[in-house]
């Protein structure tokens, strides 16, 4: 079959599922005035590939058949392969103004953590099935989610905890039969869901021996019988108050899933029961979806040090020493981001036959960008003013008795124009509102995790760096 368009993809999302929006079934998510705007943004993926341009980066050619691939759902084996993908994700957040189109690139990042936990593992039947989804996804170039964060009921407790309320808050097996397995359960935030077709399942956490029925690992359709959907809402259209704005608005939205006893066939169950190996899995998914989120927010970061460099401007304070640290920062913010993240491509290390990008370089990327984010937000809060809370809307602006009146009050840099000025603090309210500081915080793990993921990856590196020292001080060894 291989590739497939933009508006093939569209139409294979009308497909029974059962997907909840603002209290409602959706017919068809593909063409519902909200959920097509993500649709869209996925959709994106797609296009790149149609493009004559972007295809050489969104397409490659795959090197047992010949046939063109996604470039996600190539296995990587080396610093270039990684490199390739940095750019195809920067390149399509460029494209998707800062967010990720999302078809593939979460699911490669499930994808390659499962055949890194068959292979450590050496289960031949997970080495067969997963290598085979990986044909099927290449072949049919299936639209891809990653379920990892679990609802998971008390956070200090395990999953069989019998102090938890009840056991289902985390994705488990519940039966097994000739068919395959029986799950139940609840995966939360899960981005893309309800307009992808298949959805990879992966344990959230280590697990034990009592935990063992959690560890399950597998993919399936998003509209197999028993999975329900309920979509956060989200602003989907710019509104009537904001300044208008030809571009189409970008936005994804995030489902919690319902598995409520749902048949999952053997050849598309990737671990079950071998709980020693769920943390394999979960630690690997985290550190390539990591690298992908780091990508992605470089797009984001360009435009927040625009932003702030253009409102700088606009009201005519360019030159004061306090706002040229404050821009000298975002850079440093941005510039960091940048190398950290290009630097784990090329630092890279093989797990399990495949390259993923260098664990502390890609922990701290991701640390770097999410710790610092309010800082930046604030700078450019600071930099903007409180027109950023109380500007007049586009409509005050249109009234013919204010429309001048605003020309005349609303300048602060006379070569700059009110309308400008109004516009831009309507850009800078969008990218830098509530929703998005959550999102840079907590999307791919929150930052405690990547600071005890670094702690742990570093052992080497300081007992290296203690020994340096310890030659140096010419201690002597400790009887
Ligand atoms: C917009 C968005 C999109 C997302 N997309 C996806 C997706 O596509 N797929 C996916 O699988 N996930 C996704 N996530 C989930 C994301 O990875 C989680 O939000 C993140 O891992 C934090 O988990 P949580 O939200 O359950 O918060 P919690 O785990 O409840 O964290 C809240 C606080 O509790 C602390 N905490 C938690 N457990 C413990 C403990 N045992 N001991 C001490 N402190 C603890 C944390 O450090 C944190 O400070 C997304 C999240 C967001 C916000």
């Amino acid at each position: 079959m291989g590739l497939i368009t933009a508006e093939e993809y569209k139409a294979s999302l009308n497909d029974g599922r059962e997907v909840y929006y603002k209290g409602e079934r959706i017919e068809n998510v593909a063409t519902h005035p909200d959920l097509s705007v993500p649709v869209n943004v996925m959709a994106i993926d797609y296009e790149m590939a149609e493009d004559p341009q972007d295809r050489k980066l969104a397409v490659m050619e795959d090197p047992e058949t010949g046939e063109p691939i996604s470039r996600y759902y190539y296995k990587p084996q080396n610093a270039e392969d990684l490199l390739n993908v940095h750019e195809l994700i920067v390149r399509s957040s460029t494209l998707a103004d800062g967010y990720i189109p999302l078809a593939h690139d979460i699911g490669a990042d499930a994808l390659n953590a499962i055949e890194i936990t068959a292979n450590i593992l050496g289960n031949q039947d997970y080495i067969d099935r997963i290598q085979n989804y990986r044909k099927l996804l290449q072949e049919k170039d299936l639209a891809t989610c990653a379920g990892v964060t679990d609802v998971k009921g008390n956070r200090m407790l395990r999953p069989s905890d019998p102090g938890q309320a009840h056991p289902d808050f985390y994705v488990h097996v519940v039966e097994k039969n000739t068919k395959g397995i029986i799950v139940r359960g609840a995966k939360m935030h899960i981005t893309g869901a309800a307009y992808c077709n298949d959805i990879f399942v992966i344990p959230c956490r280590t697990m034990s021996e009592e935990d063992k029925d959690y560890a399950v690992a597998f993919a399936v359709p998003a509209n197999t019988k028993g999975i329900k959907q309920v979509c956060r809402p989200f602003t989907s259209h710019i509104g009537p108050l904001e300044f208008p704005n030809k571009r189409p608005v970008r936005v994804h939205t995030d489902s919690l899933i319902i598995f409520d006893d749902v048949l999952v066939p053997w050849e598309r169950v990737f671990l079950c029961g071998e709980w020693k190996y769920a943390a394999t899995m979960v630690y690997n998914f985290a550190l390539m979806h990591r690298r992908t989120g780091c990508a992605y927010r470089i797009p984001l970061s360009e435009q927040l040090v625009g932003v702030a460099a253009a409102i700088a401007e606009y009201n005519g304070i360019s030159s004061a020493p306090h706002v040229r640290e404050k821009l000298t920062d975002l850079v440093i913010y941005l510039e960091t981001l940048k190398s950290l993240s290009k630097t784990a491509c090329y630092d890279y290390v093989m797990r399990g036959g495949v390259a993923v990008p260098n664990p502390i370089a890609t922990n701290m990327a991701k640390y770097h960008f999410a710790h610092n984010y309010h800082d930046v937000v604030k700078a450019i809060q600071d930099l903007t003013g409180g027109l950023v809370v109380t500007a007049p809307t586009y409509k005050d602006y249109q009234l013919p008795q204010l429309h001048d009146f605003i020309d005349k009050y609303l300048i602060a840099n006379k070569k700059v124009s009110a309308e400008n000025r109004l516009r831009m603090v309507d850009l800078i309210r969008r990218i830098t509102r509530a929703e998005l500081e959550t999102i840079c915080l907590h999307g791919e793990g929150s930052p405690m995790a990547e600071r005890m993921t670094i702690f742990m990856e570093a052992r080497e590196v300081l007992k290296q760096c203690k020994e340096l020292v310890e030659e140096m001080a010419q201690v002597k060894k400790e009887k």
